[in-house]
């Protein structure tokens, strides 16, 4: 392509959520020359569909609140296979990121002392969300959006990022360092290069990959793709948070979210039987801050120090669980879901003000009131704990220069994450990597590393390679095959014959893969961004569903049918690490200690 469109910056961040505009605004105040790139229109990343909160232990519902319970919490949540350190940084950072988020304008709910409002979620020991009604995702976008429109970041969006570009040349200095990055326009089809010493991967998850999910259609792991392709690491794959309540009824939009936040509120589950089954449900890890009678539990609402909490809000992974087994053992609703009742248990109003979204979801999509009748939910995939490979304190990768962010990144949750823990991560570390990637890239005065004209070529052809193949199949059967098969093989409970089906499976789709074609021109095609997608998914579901034949118990986002206990002595102290392997056709496996936490952390959990 003659006379590609080029530019240079310092800092290169690719991904507009709260992850990509906190990393960008920091990167930019520190004096980088820094661009945004997204795949599609700023404001519509999946930040924006965040409802409950920003986990942050402020203190101002519950003084006794600190960032030593919210790091404990979060720990046990992940069932203290978090990387401890990030743990540890998140809880004591998040309070000042909300805060700022505060100053550059955001409007939170108020307790009525006027403090920002602070709200229950699952696994968290005190009310800690920060929240504006159940649409917290889009203040925290507008805000960011705003300040980094605001310092006048420059923003590519409807710009997809294909590939990551290093220095080749051995001589340098520089070799294998990031040099830049190469994607397209969605609009055009046209190519662009960003030559940058640094890239800040913000891409978000991976949920595309199921059928039955909350996310949009942007969570193809490109991130995690781009990130292997280029030498770095993942770990935790094999574990994906199935969120306990998504929509089951109408199919059109089966897999929506309902917040957690309803639990959070007052909402029950309840079976076909109409029992409150949770209580059937309490893991011996949690029974001592677990109420055991439905008195205790309704108690906890009003009075949390001298009650314990109910088992509705256990950690998610525990809750869906929890709802498959009901539903297996006959006792669904009509629609193959289980009951989430709030109606009966709180008024009209409170609803309409607390839960104003899940209000109008249900009314519009569904027909139902939730003010006067249950909801039918069951488990939906949501959200992807295992990432890229980084440091705790600056988010690099093991390839010099590339840095990770947000649900792209993996570590911080372990096992499994707390609800408003994400929102949280995304702000602390997106500051932290955009500081961390500023002050290398000054460092590095003229001896930047220089893309291959060579790279650019290949990363051009592979591309354009569906455009070449003739008769072949179309990437939208061959995706509808992967996410159904993910679904049944590697989703919320497993067994090692069925993930052993999977990867068969996978090395089939990745056959057919080969010869996909796709129709039309380059000027706006979505078949040739869904072929230049499946790559990505193709790759990061064979991580997901061999980490997960590995790792031989249960524990979190992961569960064994064949394997049904936590082993401590041999899965609870490593972590399963993919990279891509040397032929680049699918991935390696091997594991690697736990980082170990220091005694002074090591006494919350006796
Ligand atoms: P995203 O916000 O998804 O941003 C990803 C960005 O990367 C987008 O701009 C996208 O265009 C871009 N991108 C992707 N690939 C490419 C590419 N190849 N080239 C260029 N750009 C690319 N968490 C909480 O803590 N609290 C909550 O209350 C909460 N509620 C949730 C509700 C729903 C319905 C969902 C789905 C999730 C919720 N989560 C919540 C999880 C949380 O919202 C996400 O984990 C978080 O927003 C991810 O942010 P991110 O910045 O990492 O990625």
């Amino acid at each position: 392509e003659g006379g590609m469109e080029r530019h240079a910056y310092d800092v290169v961040v690719v991904g507009a959520g709260g992850a990509g505009l906190r990393a960008a605004i920091a990167a930019h105040e520190a004096g980088a020359r820094t661009a945004v790139v997204c795949k599609s229109l700023l404001g519509k990343a999946h930040t924006v569909m965040a409802e409950g909160g920003i986990a942050a232990a402020m203190g101002n519902r519950w003084p006794e609140d600190n960032w030593e319970v919210h790091f404990r919490d979060t720990m046990r949540g992940g069932k203290m296979l978090n990387n401890w350190r990030m743990a540890q940084l998140h809880a004591q950072e998040a309070p000042e990121r909300v805060q700022e988020l505060e100053d550059w304008g955001a409007l939170f709910d108020r307790t009525d002392d006027g403090l920002i409002s602070q709200r229950d979620f699952g696994g968290h020991k005190y009310a800690r969300l920060a929240h504006v009604g159940d649409r917290t995702g889009l203040e925290m976008i507008r805000t960011l959006q705003q300040r980094t429109v605001q310092l006048g970041i420059d923003v590519f969006m409807e710009c997809t990022v294909t590939d990551l570009l290093k220095d080749p040349s051995a001589g340098s200095g520089q070799a294998g360092a990031i040099a830049g990055a190469i994607g397209y326009w969605r609009e055009s089809g046209r190519f662009i290069t960003f030559d940058a010493p640094t890239v800040i991967l913000a891409t978000g998850g991976i949920g595309k990959s199921f059928k039955v999910t909350s996310n949009s259609w942007e969570y193809t792991g490109d991130g995690h793709a781009l990130a292997m392709r280029a030498g770095a690491s993942l770990i935790n794959m094999e574990f994906v948070q199935f969120h306990p309540t998504g929509m089951v009824w109408p199919p059109s939009v089966k897999g929506l979210l309902v917040t957690e936040s309803v639990r959070g509120d007052g909402g029950i589950l309840r079976n076909s039987e109409g029992e409150r089954f949770m209580f059937n449900y309490i893991p011996e890890f949690f029974k001592a801050e677990t109420a055991d009678t439905i008195e205790e539990a309704d108690r906890w609402y009003d009075d949390k120090k001298n009650n314990r909490r109910p088992p509705e809000l256990l950690p998610r992974d525990e809750v869906a669980r929890a709802i498959n087994s009901e539903i297996k053992a006959g006792r669904g609703s009509p629609h193959g879901g289980i009951f989430l009742d709030i109606a009966s248990r709180r008024t009209p109003e409170f609803i309409r003000k607390r839960l104003p979204s899940m209000y109008h979801q249900f009314k519009e999509l569904a027909d139902v009131d939730i003010t006067a009748e249950p909801m039918e939910i069951g488990p939906t995939c949501h959200y992807v704990m295992g990432g890229v490979e980084v440091d705790a304190d600056t988010q690099e990768s093991a390839v010099t220069g590339l840095y990770a962010v947000g649900e792209c990144s993996g570590g911080m949750h372990g096992s499994n994450r707390l609800g408003g823990n994400s929102l949280g991560d995304l702000l602390v570390f997106g500051k932290r990597a955009g500081e961390a990637a500023s002050a290398y890239a000054a460092g590095l005065g003229d001896a930047r590393p220089t893309i291959a004209e060579d790279d650019l070529k290949a990363a051009q052809a592979s591309a354009l390679a569906p455009f070449e193949v003739e008769g072949g199949e179309n990437p939208y059967t061959i995706q509808h095959d992967l996410q159904q098969s993910m679904n049944d093989l590697v989703g919320i409970i497993r067994t090692g014959s069925e993930l052993e089906e999977s990867l068969r499976e996978i090395e089939v789709f990745k056959e057919r893969a080969k010869t996909m074609v796709v129709e039309g021109h380059r000027q706006y095609n979505p078949g040739w961004h869904l072929a230049i997608d499946l790559r990505n998914m193709l790759i990061v579901s064979e991580a997901i569903a061999k980490a997960a034949l590995a790792r031989e118990e249960s524990r979190g986002g992961h569960t064994r049918d064949d394997f049904p206990k936590t082993d401590h002595e041999v899965w609870g102290t490593k972590n399963l690490v993919v990279t891509l392997n040397a032929d680049g056709t699918g991935v390696d496996l091997h594991d690697k200690p736990l980082p170990v936490m220091p005694d002074e952390l090591k006494k919350y959990f006796d």
